[in-house]
């Protein structure tokens, strides 16, 4: 399979891409990504393939989570730890109480580019260009940060190296023990009645556990959790450069990633985007909002997958709490009719964000579970399995989602708000979902 070069891509046309005003730094920066080691091996995207296969059968269910957009100030011990106990605490609690498979995918060491609705951004009179994430340019409104800088690809590569490396040594050296797991939350677990749940689960595991030690069995998977990375394609440049030949089957993967996914904002059947990822092996998502007709889903998956190798490809649906359940059934019927076999994921953040009066860009909590809850329904009603979840989340304590158990009001939005792009849910609303969505699916 050859690739199409960076010239025929620019050529085919792409959207949301940045504005070099240098084009020879960009040409260098992209060599230097050329040369770079891979940050995944190709066949870690494989196996991630077929656990996504799995999912699409129904025998296993999809978490994916993390920032909207990562920042290079983000690359901190703390933080990743932070984001990587709260997915792997929903992770536990999903596993346990609805005794599925639990694919854990993160939304990091990657997502660093993000499509945005405004070219420019005005405040005070003044027009800038907007911040399309630390891969482009920079938070700061002044003319210098809001420079679209290649130079910042290459920066990415190195910030997604470190938090990769961070990552595979916390799930596989012992420390995502099921053992420590528990630990992990006591710190909330007296004032939050979440907490109180969490704490149950803990108790009910180390039982368990205990139980096995005694008949003196302490498989590996106590000790070590599979985790995969992912994150918008968004930038050609940069999916370009970290796009190789594996030797092993002679097919180019992605390096950049273990999974990456095509945003509604560029998933035009004959842009660039979809011609890109239509040449790699790795497996893939595409995000689908309310406008999807079925006729563009099944023209992008038989573009994207022709072959129809199983789990290939991830349809993640994020239609808002109010459309969901009137437009999703006539989508995945008619997908599903086609015979066009997927991971169907919800996305419950995309069509439910809104501004607050503060002037705060929030989501409600109660309509990112309603919407979850409108997916089941949907899934269930339909006879279709209702795969995973794609959530804008971190392992910190911010106010950047309303509602929840806390309680959490609009007032309270300044408190923590630390997102530079979408809002995230907390990780005490982060394990308030798993709970209900691990009750949606032991029904
Ligand atoms: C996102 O995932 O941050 C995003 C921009 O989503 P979508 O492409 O679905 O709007
Ligand atoms: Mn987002």
């Amino acid at each position: 399979m050859s690739i199409p070069s960076l010239d025929d891509l620019r050529a085919i046309g792409a959207a949301q891409q940045p504005t070099y005003a240098d084009v020879a730094a960009r040409d260098a920066a992209v060599e230097t990504l050329r040369k770079m080691p891979p940050l995944v091996f190709a066949g870690e995207c494989d196996d991630l393939r077929e656990r996504l296969a799995a999912v699409s059968r129904g025998e296993a269910f999809l978490l994916q989570g993390g920032d909207c957009a990562e920042t290079f100030e983000g690359v901190t011990a703390e933080n990743v730890r932070n984001k990587l106990r709260v997915l792997l605490s929903m992770a536990v609690v999903l596993t346990y109480a609805a005794s599925v498979p639990v694919v854990k995918v993160g939304r990091l060491a990657g997502q660093y580019a993000k499509p945005r609705s405004s070219d420019t951004e005005t405040r005070d009179g003044v027009t800038l260009p907007a911040y399309r994430g630390d891969a482009v340019n920079g938070f700061d409104f002044t003319p210098e940060s809001r420079v679209h800088d290649p130079q910042r690809l290459v920066d990415v590569y190195h910030a997604s190296s470190a938090t990769l490396n961070l990552a595979r040594a916390f799930t596989t050296g012992g420390y995502a023990d099921l053992r420590q797991m528990h630990a992990w939350n006591t710190d909330f677990v007296k004032r939050s009645p979440v907490g109180v749940s969490y704490e149950r689960i803990g108790a009910e595991i180390d039982r368990a556990l205990a139980f096995m030690d005694a008949i003196g069995v302490d498989p590996d998977e106590f000790h070590s959790v599979d985790f995969y990375s992912s994150h918008e394609a968004l930038i050609l440049e940069y999916e370009h450069a970290l796009t190789r030949i594996d030797s092993r089957t002679e097919l180019p993967y992605d390096v950049s990633g273990h999974f990456v996914w095509i945003g509604e904002r560029t998933r035009q059947l004959d842009g660039a985007h979809v011609e890109l990822l239509s040449h790699i092996a790795n497996p893939i998502g595409v995000k689908l909002g309310p406008t999807t007709t079925p006729d563009d889903a099944i023209a992008l998956y038989e573009k994207l997958n022709p072959e129809r190798v199983p789990g290939r490809i991830t349809f993640v649906t994020r239609f808002g709490a109010g459309k969901i359940r009137d437009l999703l059934p006539h989508l995945v019927e008619k997908v599903t009719a086609a015979g066009v076999e997927v991971a169907w994921v919800c996305d419950p953040m995309h069509g439910n964000t809104f501004e607050a009066e503060s002037g705060y860009k929030t989501r409600e909590f109660d309509d990112v579970v309603d919407e979850v809850r409108g997916f089941f329904e949907v899934h269930h009603s339909l006879g279709t399995w209702p795969g995973g979840l794609h959530v804008e989340l971190t392992g910190d304590d911010v106010t950047e989602c309303v509602g929840g158990g806390a309680k959490l009001s609009a007032a309270d939005l300044s408190h923590r708000y630390e997102t530079l792009c979408d809002p995230r849910l907390n990780r005490e609303q982060s394990l308030e979902l798993a709970f209900l969505v691990a009750e949606m699916l032991s029904k």
